[in-house]
């Protein structure tokens, strides 16, 4: 006789629902038996690693029987030098979903509710549910967090508000006045967690450094990524900065080693490696350049994206043109999860690679 475990499960695990990734190359390589497949799904940087990256990773490689430093006191001190913060105001995690999972984690239980807003990053929807605390979603205004909405949303047992600047999977990202003039009205015991997840490719004079805000505003907590910009999604590194004291309250709950010796490393080279961030952002905008334009040609309608990808509508259901799009060997996101079910969201990849999805879209419509 066999045991249902879903009854053991916690409650709010039991209803949840997996994350989904992109299609991995690989898979539709065997699917399909096709090669030369182009992936545009998963915001991840097309710029292959710099020679400061491999080198770290090959004189880690000698070194794999051992743990890696569990305090990451190499990345933490590069970290508070690039970032003028202290060391102790900073928690690493297995990539920024790790230290997002975390803060949900300490700050939210059953009876507490957690605040974020409609097409937001999915992750906070699982986090909260997982730990079987309440959701509070506000409607989106222009596809984007409508930040006087969720402030007005939050309620007596509020303990964090997520938010996504800019957000996938929409780009859309709001003026360092808006977030000031957020966080004036919200109390100052409910915790803001402000994912920065694509801020290397956002930031400009009227974009809101969150790292610079944090001496202002003790309940707020800025998480950052080296998948994005930095190239490291394979490695999984990401990290929080916050007030000491609310870094140390995560920092309880996180795993033994959770970040690896090559993830360590390889993040401390690239963090000194300004060469690679430019050459990331130049083809990020040449890559917008070229796929907003192409969109213009077609006559497709899409959301003006300060992230690394680009989301766009279409007449029908986008689950058609993905599947089309994958038969010529493009992979993209289909993003009806986020109840876009018209949009497909394009992640901006090589010139050649971009123009392969073009080419590949255009002969769909
Ligand atoms: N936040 C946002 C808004 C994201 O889009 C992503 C990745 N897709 C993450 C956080 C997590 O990224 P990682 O775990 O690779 O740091």
């Amino acid at each position: 006789m066999s045991c249902d475990f879903g009854l053991l499960a916690a409650e709010g695990v039991r209803a949840l629902s997996p994350y989904q990734p992109g299609k991995p190359v690989e898979e539709l390589e065997r699917e399909l038996g096709l090669d030369h497949i182009v992936k545009l799904a998963s915001n991840e940087n097309p710029l292959r690693p710099s020679q400061a990256v491999l080198s770290a990773c090959r004189e880690s490689l000698s070194q794999i029987c051992r743990y890696p430093d569990s305090n990451g006191f190499g990345l933490k001190n590069a970290l508070a030098n690039k970032l003028s913060v202290k060391a102790g105001q900073l928690v690493l995690g297995c990539g920024s979903n790790d230290v997002l999972d975390l803060i949900a984690r300490v700050f939210l239980t059953p009876g507490t509710s957690a605040v974020y807003s409609q097409h937001a990053f999915i992750v906070y929807s699982i986090s909260i549910q997982a730990v079987g605390a309440r959701a509070i979603v506000t409607p989106a205004k222009n596809w984007g967090h409508d930040l006087k909405a969720m402030a007005k949303a939050i309620v007596e047992d509020t303990r964090v508000v997520f938010i996504a600047n800019p957000n996938n999977p929409t780009g859309t990202s709001f003026r360092l006045s808006e977030f000031v003039e957020f966080m004036r009205k919200v109390p100052e015991n409910v915790l803001v967690v402000l994912d920065e997840a694509y801020y290397e490719y956002a930031a400009d004079e009227y974009h809101p450094d969150g790292v610079a805000l944090l001496s202002e505003y003790p309940n707020l907590i800025v998480t950052r990524t080296f998948s994005k910009a930095y190239g490291l999604a394979a490695l999984r590194v990401g990290y929080a900065v916050a007030a000491a004291n609310v870094a140390d309250l995560i920092n309880r709950v996180r795993a033994p080693f959770n970040t690896n010796s090559f993830a360590l490393s390889a993040a401390e080279a690239v963090l000194s490696d300004q060469d690679y961030l430019d050459r990331s952002r130049q083809l990020n905008n040449d890559g917008m350049v070229q796929l907003t334009a192409g969109m213009e040609k077609l006559g497709l309608d899409y959301i003006p994206s300060s992230g690394n990808f680009l989301t766009v509508k279409f007449e029908r259901e986008a689950i058609e043109i993905y599947q089309e799009l994958l038969h010529k060997g493009v992979i993209v996101r289909p993003i009806g999860i986020y109840e876009m079910p018209r949009h497909l969201r394009i992640s901006i990849g090589l010139t050649e690679e971009n123009d392969k999805f073009l080419t590949a879209l255009k002969s769909i419509l």
